[in-house]
């Protein structure tokens, strides 16, 4: 496949910006070769500046559900640009996509929007600690809330394809409050709660998306909820993977299980840097101007993204899309799985709504280590094989693939053919 001017563009891109990325996992460190330059995109499909074409299951990572610049969100968003970007003062748009979010999550009477996810968690950590007035929190391993200090540890795909256990440059004093438990363990989590006291909060990825897509039990996460309830702890659902994505009301409407704080992202952007904390009236009311906890945002709440927002999950909300993702995401699992068996290659698939993906390992994948037993080697393989016959995966064994409404079924039955051709190429590795 051609990639000249992708290359081109890595090798001057090195000079000025580091490994010429803004986010490691763009570099395609884990597959191995030339990360691609976009020029454009539309729709289901995405196109790099060497005119190679492929169906998008990157989507930016979760925000493109409806494909790239659909129409609708398009005219808001040129609508908003006639009357400015950014202002510095409210805006309605503010408060009318903080009613929609809202009203998707029974457990939300207010929102506070910021920039990003990271953002989004590291405030709701905060905010849970001024709450509870402890400082403890348990994260589980495999998940990840964005790169603040305190959560970067154990933090999935990221650090698990750079193989980096942590960060260098986080102090042991601010992962100190930190502890580590194992996703589908409710042990794990209850022997923390019976060592320490003073825990605000365990926040998790109600269905994990960060090492590959895994699952909860059903008892694993109704365990969750009671233990943090009987031990005054909050629980923090952080959906900025999920909300919206797995279903209008995020994961959490699809578990029937309602979180203390909620954290948001990616989706509620439609492509543009938002991130929103949001809980109850007596949790939010802590927060500044209303509160004591500070937390402030020059662009937060930033115009264009509002509309973005706004635009995109009215339309998500008309299409009532999730029936259909499901019904792709289960034809794909299906012929995944064919594929494998036929080139005997051991394969699990794991989805849930619009995320999918392919671990290439035999064993059962239900929590990090379990998903580490994976053959990153024969992921590089499928990758580019999928990658010359036009299907965009994010380029590494431990990120979720998305699905959009834009995918056709012609896309789809594509998407299969190619599985098959990567497939046979996997099966014929040593
Ligand atoms: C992407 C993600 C984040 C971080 O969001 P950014 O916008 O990249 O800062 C946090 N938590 C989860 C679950 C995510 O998937």
């Amino acid at each position: 496949m051609k990639l000249e001017k992708s290359i081109e563009l890595y090798t001057k891109g090195k000079r000025n910006l580091v490994g010429a990325v803004n986010s490691p996992v763009r570099a395609f460190k884990s597959v191995g070769g030339v990360p691609i330059f976009i020029e454009k995109a539309k729709g289901s499909k995405i196109y790099d500046v060497d005119g190679n074409e492929y169906i998008d299951f990157v989507l930016s990572y979760g925000p493109m559900i409806l494909g790239h610049r659909h129409r609708k969100v398009e005219s808001a968003i040129e609508k908003q640009l006639k009357r400015g970007y950014t202002f510095g003062a409210s805006t309605k748009g503010e408060i009318d996509l903080a009613k929609i979010v809202c009203d998707a999550f029974p457990g939300m009477d207010k929102i506070r929007f910021v920039n990003s996810g990271t953002e989004a968690v590291l405030s709701a950590i905060r905010l849970a600690r001024a709450y509870t007035g402890k400082d403890k929190i348990i994260k589980f391993s495999g998940c990840y809330h964005g790169h603040s200090d305190s959560l970067l540890v154990a933090a999935g795909s990221g650090l698990a394809t750079l193989s980096l256990p942590g960060s260098k440059g986080v102090p042991e004093d601010a992962v100190k409050n930190t502890l580590i438990a194992e996703f589908n363990n409710i042990d794990s989590v209850e022997k923390h709660m019976n060592m320490n006291k003073d825990i605000a909060a365990v926040i998790i990825e109600p269905i994990a998306g960060n090492m590959g897509v895994v699952q909860p039990t059903r008892d694993f996460i109704q365990d969750l909820v009671e233990l943090t309830k009987a031990n005054d702890i909050l629980l923090i659902a952080d959906e900025v993977m999920t909300g919206f994505r797995s279903k209008f009301g995020g994961a959490q409407e699809l578990l029937g299980i309602e979180a203390d704080i909620t954290c948001l992202g990616k989706v509620i952007g439609g492509g543009f840097p938002v991130g929103a904390y949001g809980a109850r009236n007596e949790i939010m009311e802590m927060v500044s101007p209303l509160g004591d906890v500070y937390q402030a945002g020059t662009l937060s709440g930033n115009p264009i993204a509002m509309a973005s927002g706004i635009a995109t999950l009215t339309e998500l909300k008309k299409l009532d899309i999730y029936p259909a993702f499901n019904k792709t995401a289960r034809f794909l699992e299906k012929h995944i799985k064919l594929a494998a068996k036929e080139n005997g290659v051991g394969v699990q698939v794991n989805r849930f709504g619009s995320m999918i993906n392919a671990f290439f390992t035999k064993e059962e994948v239900t929590d990090f280590k379990s998903a580490q037993t994976s053959d990153t080697n024969k992921f590089k393989e499928f990758f580019w094989r999928m990658m010359e016959n036009g299907v965009f995966l994010p380029p590494s064994q431990f990120e979720s693939w998305f699905l959009a409404s834009a995918m056709t079924k012609k896309d789809i039955l594509k998407v299969k053919k190619a599985i098959y051709i990567a497939m046979e190429s996997v099966g014929k590795m040593k």
